[in-house]
C-alpha cells in the first residue's frame, strides 16, 4: 500500500519542494494551504499528478483530509518580514494549527513530523548551537511571533507524544533557500539576488558582519525524509554548517550573478540574530546526513528561477 502524507502549508517554499520528494518517494500526498504566504504556482507542476492532492483550507479550524499515515506540519508564515506582518496568524497556526495537526495524527495513528527552526535559539548565546542548547530568546519583541509560537508548537509536539503517545519528530530548520522562494518575502538571498538581477544597490543590514548559514533545499528536504525515517523524537537542527557573513554572502551574489550593484548599508532590525550555524554532529550520527551543496553553487542553481521572477515582476510592473 501507498503511504499517505498531508503536508500542511503544501504550497509554501518548503512544503511545496517536500511534496515533491514525498511523490518522487511513491507517497500519495494531500497538500493542505490556505495562501497567506504559500502560492499556487509552487504546486502548479502537480496538478496533472495523479497522487497529488490540494485543499485550500485554514487549519487553525478542524479539518478532515481523509486518512494518512504521514503528517508533515509546515504551515507559517516563515520569512522575517512576512511573520512581522501576520504576527497574529503566525501565533494562531503555531497554536492552533499544530494542535489540530496533531489532532489528525493521533485520530490517524500517523507519525508527525514539525517543521521547528533556528529561531528557537534566538540571539543564540552558544555557537554553534546543539539541540542541547535552550536559547536566548526575547519573549515580547517583533520576532517573538514566530520564535515562541515554534517555541509552543515544540512543546504541544513533545507534549503529544509523552501525553497521547503519538510518534513524533522535530525539525530545526536552519536557513534555506533555492527555486520558489518568494522574490519580495525580504529574506537575505531573494532581496541580494533580486537587487543585483536589477543592478540596485544590495541593502546590507547592520555592518553585515553578522553571520548565517545557508543551506540548499534540496539538501534540507533530504534531512526531513531522513528524519522522518528514524525513531528520533527529540529535535534534530537541519541546516549547512557553512558559516557567512551578510556582507560576504552579498559579494557571492554579485560574483555569481555578475552584477555592477553597490552595497548600501541599512539599520539592523531589532533582536536580528547575530550569529547562526548548526552544529549538525545529531543528523550526521543519526541520520547519516549532511548537505552536499555549497552556497557558490546553490546560487548559481537558484540563478535562472530568480532571473525568471525579477522578469516577470518586470512584466507586470510595465
Ligand atoms: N539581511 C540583510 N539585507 C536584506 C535582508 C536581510 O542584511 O536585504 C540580513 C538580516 O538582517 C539578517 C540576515 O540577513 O541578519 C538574514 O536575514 P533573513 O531575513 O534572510 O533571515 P533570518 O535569518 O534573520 O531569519
Amino acid at each position: 500500500m501507498r503511504p499517505r502524507a498531508l503536508v500542511t502549508g503544501g504550497a509554501g517554499f518548503l512544503g511545496s519542494h517536500l511534496c515533491d520528494a514525498l511523490l518522487a518517494e511513491g507517497y500519495s500526498v494531500v497538500a493542505v494551504d490556505n495562501l497567506l504566504t504559500g502560492r499556487l504556482s509552487n504546486i502548479e507542476h502537480l496538478r496533472r499528478e495523479g497522487q497529488f492532492e490540494f485543499l485550500q483550507l485554514d487549519i487553525n479550524r478542524t479539518f478532515d483530509c481523509g486518512e494518512v499515515n504521514y503528517v508533515f506540519h509546515f504551515a507559517s508564515p516563515a520569512s522575517p518580514v512576512d511573520y512581522m506582518v501576520h504576527g497574529v496568524d503566525t501565533l494562531k497556526v503555531g497554536s492552533l494549527g499544530t494542535m489540530n495537526a496533531l489532532d489528525i495524527a493521533r485520530k490517524n495513528n500517523a507519525r508527525f513530523l514539525f517543521s521547528s527552526t533556528s529561531e528557537c535559539y534566538g540571539d543564540p548565546l552558544e555557537h554553534p548551537q546543539r539541540e542541547t542548547y535552550w536559547g536566548n530568546v526575547n519573549s515580547i519583541g517583533p520576532r517573538s511571533v514566530y520564535d515562541e509560537a515554534k517555541r509552543f508548537s515544540e512543546a504541544l509536539t513533545m507534549a503529544y507524544h509523552r501525553y497521547h503517545g503519538v510518534d513524533t519528530r522535530i525539525v530545526r530548520i536552519f536557513n534555506t533557500y533555492g527555486p520558489r522562494m518568494q522574490l519580495n518575502d525580504g529574506r537575505v538571498i531573494p532581496n541580494f539576488m533580486k537587487q543585483a538581477l536589477r543592478g540596485e544597490d544590495l541593502t546590507v543590514y547592520g555592518d553585515g558582519n553578522q553571520t548565517r548559514s545557508f543551506c540548499y533545499i534540496t539538501d534540507e528536504v533530504d534531512g526531513f525524509l531522513r528524519l522522518a525515517g528514524s525513531d528520533e523524537h527529540f529535535p534534530v537542527n537541519i541546516g549547512n554548517p557553512s558559516e557567512f557573513t551578510i556582507l560576504d554572502c552579498a559579494h557571492r551574489v554579485l560574483e555569481i550573478t555578475g552584477s555592477k550593484s553597490q552595497v548600501r548599508f541599512e539599520k539592523l532590525p531589532q533582536d536580528d540574530p547575530k550569529q547562526r550555524r548548526p552544529d549538525i554532529t545529531k543528523a550526521r550520527t543519526l541520520l547519516g546526513w549532511e548537505p552536499k551543496i555549497d552556497l557558490d553553487a546553490g546560487l548559481r542553481m537558484s540563478l535562472d528561477y530568480f532571473r525568471e521572477a525579477v522578469t516577470a515582476e518586470a512584466a507586470i510592473r510595465a
